[in-house]
């Protein structure tokens, strides 16, 4: 058999596995994964990443698309050796941030030195709701520059386009919380792919995660950009989400992909049963069509040789 690609991984958080349970509206798995954040310890986190790069290993994934916020994973992925990109995640949402927050991820992989052969950086500016349009544009430019993948967080709930849209609901009391919000802050008042179209920073070289919440003039418009999604079956049934995007985007020909997600919003780093769960949740595709779209050779479209 031939081995898998898992485009959506964030192997920091695998010591959060089994902590948060099922079932938390998203606001509120967050601040779970903040508050666990903040307390964690590093070797508990880069103990995670190296059990979860054997878990991806023995469960036959070959590929590997992985984000990085604080800066233990890139160590035990280069131990590894597996074909795949680390990106580096950014949030921001005061404008002044931009700058010092690009700067910041491009000193942490200056410092982190080169990764094993075939595997390469990447830049994540997280999601609309967690940067500025000008990180999101600055990130588009030194990606372009240096040649790196994008990868942004995007449409995963309702939520994320109340807030946005209006500046209200769930997710701004989180944000408000947290204090991330500047005194000034005003709501874009554009849905979350506009926000991204606008920004520049749809196109191949780009891989949006998520989806889930987007209306039939943006499926078409990230098939025209080429922009390119990956869906997290585990994540979508951890949270009991609503309709799954994966047959529109398909049937509309966007390049989808798959991935696990986190550990702390997944049970497993099995690629194997996210193929399974595809198939639930997307009745309408063969499951031959599901399988391809996890085949390792797919980790071709970013440049990974496998
Ligand atoms: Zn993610």
């Amino acid at each position: 058999m031939r081995g898998f690609f898992n485009a959506h991984c964030h192997l920091e958080l695998g010591f959060l596995r089994g902590v948060i349970p099922p079932g938390l509206p998203f606001a509120d798995w967050l601040r779970e994964v903040v508050r666990h954040k903040r307390t964690a310890r590093r070797e508990d986190s880069a103990a995670a990443v190296a059990a979860g790069l054997f878990e991806l290993r023995e469960s036959g994934t070959q590929a590997l698309l992985d984000i990085d916020s604080l800066g233990t994973a890139p160590g035990p992925l280069r131990a590894v050796q597996m074909p795949a990109i680390s990106f580096t995640e950014m949030i921001a949402l005061d404008p002044a941030g931009a700058g010092s927050a690009l700067a910041y991820a491009r000193k942490r992989q200056e410092f982190e030195g080169p990764l094993a052969p075939g595997q390469a950086f990447g830049l994540s500016p997280h999601a609309p709701y967690t940067t500025t349009p000008d990180l999101i544009r600055a990130a588009v430019a030194a990606a372009h520059e240096t040649g790196q993948f994008l990868c942004i967080h995007a449409a995963e709930t309702p939520e994320e386009t109340e807030l946005l849209v209006h500046g209200t609901g769930p997710l701004h009391a989180f944000l408000h919380d947290m204090k991330a919000l500047p005194d000034n802050w005003q709501p874009p008042g554009m849905r979350p792919i506009a926000i991204l179209h606008a920004c520049g920073a749809l196109g191949p070289r780009t891989l949006l995660a998520h989806a889930n919440d987007i209306d039939d003039g943006e499926v078409n418009l990230l098939a025209e950009t080429g922009t390119r999604v990956v869906v997290c079956p585990g994540t979508h049934v951890y949270f009991q989400r609503g309709p799954f995007p994966l047959e529109r985007l398909v049937e509309a020909g966007v390049s989808v992909y798959l991935g696990t997600d986190s550990l702390a919003s997944n049970e497993s780093l099995s690629m194997a049963r996210e193929v399974e769960l595809a198939t639930g949740l997307a009745p309408g595709l063969s499951p031959a069509v599901i399988v391809g779209l996890a085949d390792a050779r797919r980790a071709r479209d970013f440049g990974l040789e496998v």
